[in-house]
């Protein structure tokens, strides 16, 4: 397991299809000393197929925990890295897995950062709506006419990328800042909206747009638990005033 303790990195599946991708997930995030596999809404039971790819991974396959939505998966996360084969129409920041920053990868290693990282389903990956809601998108390089690989070949790649990070102490410390979760994130947009709302800038039927990139803006700043703390009062100040 990995000795670095308390480095919290979790491989969330979303919507798997198939036990045997499962198990072999497994396989691979034991085999590189990681030991946390969370599962939203498979579509198959774990099976006997799991168990038998997942080979002495079992442990893994047990602990895994399932989740029955996104959002649940990613709630308690700092950092939220979602994985994808192409190159979408919309813009977010983006890494190649051999080519992380230097402060992503010093997030990962800090013991306040609790890290996932994403992968989608089999036959189209993940939605628009998920990958907006992590931080960071990570491409594995890979032949251009056919860069889509099979689910737990992805994340045995990953995984090691990430192994190496882990493991070398070379990666100088940024000094990590305590950027919140998720659902901090989501209580301020809800605050947010509602003086939004009270002082008549956003009318929910009209501008739905607006709170989605209000969201995405929130999301792209990474506030740490100071800045947080003075947005939210300084909502709350706007509350009390209008009353
Ligand atoms: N057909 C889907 C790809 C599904 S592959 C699509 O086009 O989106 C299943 C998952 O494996 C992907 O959602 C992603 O999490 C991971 N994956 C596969 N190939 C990848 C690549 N080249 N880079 C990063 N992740 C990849």
């Amino acid at each position: 397991m990995i000795k670095k303790n308390n480095i919290d990195i979790e491989f969330i599946l979303v919507e798997p299809s198939h036990p045997g991708n499962i198990g072999a997930c497994a396989r691979a995030i034991k085999n590189m000393g990681f030991k946390k596999l969370a599962l939203v809404n498979p579509r198959k039971k774990i099976n006997e197929e799991a168990f038998h790819r997942a080979k002495g991974a079992k442990d893994i396959l047990e602990n895994a925990v399932i989740f029955d939505s996104f959002d649940l998966a990613i709630n308690e996360k700092n950092l939220i890295l979602a994985t994808s084969a192409r190159k979408r129409t919309i813009q977010w920041p983006t890494y190649f897995v051999d080519n992380i920053s230097d402060e992503i990868k010093s997030q990962m290693k800090s013991e306040m950062i609790k890290t996932g990282i994403v992968f989608g389903r089999e036959d189209n990956g993940l939605s628009n709506e998920e990958l907006q809601k992590c931080h960071y998108h990570l491409i594995i390089p890979a032949n251009e006419e056919y860069s889509s690989l099979n689910l737990s070949h992805a994340l045995q790649i990953v995984a090691f990328e990430i192994r190496k990070i882990i493991f070398d102490d070379e990666i100088n410390k940024i000094e990590v800042r305590d950027v919140v979760s998720n659902q901090e994130n989501e209580k301020l947009l809800e605050h947010l909206m509602e003086v939004l709302k009270k002082i008549d800038f956003y009318d929910p039927k009209s501008s739905k747009q607006v709170k989605t990139r209000i969201d995405r803006l929130i999301k792209k700043s990474r506030l740490d638990k100071m800045e947080m703390g003075i947005l939210r009062g300084f909502l709350s100040k706007i509350i009390d005033f209008e009353k």
